[in-house]
């Protein structure tokens, strides 16, 4: 089962997605987890998205669709993936759904994670002080939800045009939320 996880930075994707990926046994993948760790053992890859990143902007369309196909190429991709913040451009989601077809799947279950902008800006701050993330900043916090807005947000639209989008209310007790989340895919 191939699961994609969309909401604005700070929603509580990886949190969900890592509760999801234990219940379903399949891999959780987060293109903002590769690309810090790229960043920190200074790669080609690390070079070319760290400034884009601690700014608060997006790394290009054609980069992350090659950590996508790279990623799906791995063994242990092959039974679904969750997807946390991987898609956040119509193009990214165009070329994931080449990808997956081209392996005979698709995204089965696109989950929004929905919060408030007080909620994120809350804990993106309290997430600076716990993980010292460089791009929880509130510079880069503003031009982070700038880009969600811009970029992301349609993402939301493009698939709920093409099999529906699941809204989940992201505020609240994490237990709760995993509640929610189960019975969206129909885990219950
Ligand atoms: P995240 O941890 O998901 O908030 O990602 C951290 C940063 O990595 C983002 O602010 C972007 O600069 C970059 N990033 C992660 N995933 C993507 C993506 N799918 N497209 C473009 N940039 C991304």
């Amino acid at each position: 089962m191939d699961i994609l996880l969309l909401g604005p930075p700070g929603a509580g994707k990886g949190t969900q997605g890592a509760i999801l990926a234990e219940d379903l046994g399949i891999p959780k993948f987060a293109t903002g987890d590769l690309l810090r760790d790229a960043v920190k053992r200074g790669t080609p890859l690390g070079s070319k998205a760290k400034e884009v990143m601690e700014a608060g902007g997006l790394v290009s369309d054609e980069i992350i669709l090659g950590i996508i196909r790279d990623e799906l190429a791995k063994p242990e991709a092959r039974g679904g993936v969750i997807f946390d913040g991987v898609v956040r451009t119509i193009p990214q989601a165009e070329g994931m759904a080449n990808i997956l077809g081209e392996l005979g799947r698709q995204i089965d279950h696109v989950l929004y994670f929905e919060v408030t902008d007080d909620e994120i800006r809350q804990r993106l701050d309290n997430r600076r002080t716990v993980e010292g993330r460089a791009d929880d900043d509130p510079d880069a916090i503003i031009r982070r939800l700038a880009a969600y807005r811009e970029q992301t947000a349609p993402v939301i639209e493009w698939y709920a045009a093409r099999g529906g989008v699941t809204t989940i209310n992201a505020i609240g007790v994490v237990d709760e939320i995993a509640v929610k989340v189960r019975a969206a895919i129909g885990h219950a």
